[in-house]
């Protein structure tokens, strides 16, 4: 395939190297179909799955527009979920790492407002954040619209579901009608298009590759008798593939807590993730799902929106969806940009109808397949190559990265390479280590000092 370079756009020479030195050169196809009229000023509406370069897509339009001298909120990302918002304050963060002086702003709601409050008083020229919260933020004057040139709605079909029409409105009746908006869909539902006839501009259609895309992504459908097979088929398929990262999905919370259980029962580094659970609690697993210290997470639809963990190798449905769009955006967390990924679904008779439902909506080559053999069973369950260590410390004591990385790689530590994943929230930090040097690394940090203090720090259990 003709592979299109960043270069061949007119961009700033700044942006453009630094796109390069992020190892981005060729664009990804909604890149290719979006930037060019993106750049022109034009509306644009772009069908395309999670991970089609979508945020870069629309980041390089809003810098190469934004005045960094104008110290105004020229720039709002609408985003359904806090997690979503923050994967896109990253990457613009990430993107805009050349350009002095820009200020990009999350204002996601389940976070105190005080402090929102705070920041936007020292002014931001990029808002990325969740309507209600940015709703909340006009309502009460913390937050000023009138100078925004560019609207993007990220993951709009999902913003719709979750309710968030009313906020929608409420916000964009405060940004001036002459503006550019971008609105980025994974699936464009009538409700879709009703909105973008009332809120676009001669909009442009954009639409990249289908998402049941069987290069990208393999689909099988395996049929079992009953529930009880179907724990068992679902056993048989983490043991068949072995992968480091498996969403598997249900459709209940209930149903999520009881697989994550039975699965541990049995040996798996399994995670439950569903609506139920405390904001810390959530933080915790995704931290855990995300850094390998857990290599099953078992979701909610509602829970995994907006989730963005790069790298998922298999997406197992443990029961079809109800409709064929979900089921599109659940198999889209696999195979992302240009990796292969695997989805694998369960069925029952009476699920029957929706496989059909599949078959005429989405059109993946449905063709039941025979379960792994039962003799798997025996094989080990393979543990997650790493474990989690709760330091009680974080941004709010100034606990850095690099704080944590010295003090374990420090005289007599463990090697660099047996750190994973830091991240810091506000009192706790959470790192990854290597599962055989966790004794060492416990050591290292509660003998040793952070920030010149002590923390306590304590392993994750399995
Ligand atoms: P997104 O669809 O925005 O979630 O992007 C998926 C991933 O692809 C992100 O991790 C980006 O950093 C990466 N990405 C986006 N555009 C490119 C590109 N042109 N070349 C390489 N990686 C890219």
């Amino acid at each position: 395939m003709k592979q299109t370079l960043f270069s061949s756009l007119r961009l700033k020479p700044k942006l453009l190297q630094n796109l390069s030195s992020l190892g981005y050169e060729a664009m990804t196809s909604i890149q290719v179909q979006s930037l060019p009229h993106i750049l022109a000023g034009k509306d644009v509406i772009a069908q395309g799955k999670t991970g089609s370069g979508k945020t870069a897509a629309f980041t390089v339009g809003m810098l190469e527009k934004l005045n960094v001298k104008f110290f105004r909120v020229q720039s709002l990302v609408l985003c359904p979920t806090r997690e979503l918002a923050d994967q896109v304050a990253k990457e613009i963060r990430k993107l805009a790492r050349t350009t002095q002086n820009i200020k990009v702003l999350t204002l996601c709601g389940g976070m105190p407002f005080g402090p929102q409050a705070g920041s936007l008083e020292h002014g931001a020229h990029i808002i990325v954040g969740t309507p209600g919260r940015i709703e909340d933020h006009l309502r009460r004057g913390t937050l000023m619209l009138n100078n925004v040139s560019t609207l993007v709605l990220d993951e709009a079909d999902r913003m719709l579901e979750m309710g968030f029409q009313d906020a929608l409105d409420a916000i964009i009746d405060q940004i001036p009608a002459q503006r550019q908006t971008l609105l980025f869909s994974a699936t464009y539902p009538q409700r879709i298009q009703s909105v973008a006839r009332r809120i676009m501009i001669k909009p442009v259609m954009v639409q990249v590759a289908s998402t049941h895309d069987n290069t990208t992504i393999q689909q099988h459908f395996y049929r079992v008798n009953d529930n009880k097979q179907r724990l068992t088929a679902l056993r048989l398929l983490l043991l068949q593939y072995q992968a480091e990262s498996t969403l598997v999905f249900c459709n209940t919370k209930r149903e999520t807590q009881e697989v994550a259980d039975e699965l541990h029962h049995y040996g798996f580094t399994a995670l439950a993730l569903h609506g139920d659970l405390e904001q810390r609690d959530r933080d915790e697993t995704l931290v855990r799902f995300a850094n390998k210290s857990a290599s099953i997470l078992v979701a909610t639809d509602v829970a995994a929106r907006g989730l963005d963990i790069e790298a998922i190798d298999t997406v197992i449905n443990y029961h079809i969806p109800h409709d064929a769009e979900i089921y599109v955006h659940r198999i889209g967390r696999t195979g992302r940009a240009g990796s292969k990924g695997v989805a694998c679904s369960l069925y029952s008779d009476n699920e029957r109808y929706k496989v059909a439902l599949l078959d005429a909506n989405v059109d993946p080559i449905i063709d039941s397949e025979p379960l792994p053999p039962l003799s798997l069973l025996d094989k080990q369950v393979m543990q997650a190559s790493m474990a989690t260590l709760q330091i009680d410390g974080g941004k709010k004591q100034k606990v850095r990265p690099g704080d944590i990385l010295g003090a374990l790689t420090g005289k007599n530590g463990i090697a660099g390479k047996q750190v994973g994943k830091i991240h810091i929230s506000d009192n706790r930090a959470y790192v990854a280590v290597s599962r055989e040097a966790v004794n060492s690394a416990l050591k290292k940090i509660a003998d040793g000092k952070l920030k010149g203090r002590s923390f306590r720090v304590r392993l994750i259990r399995d």
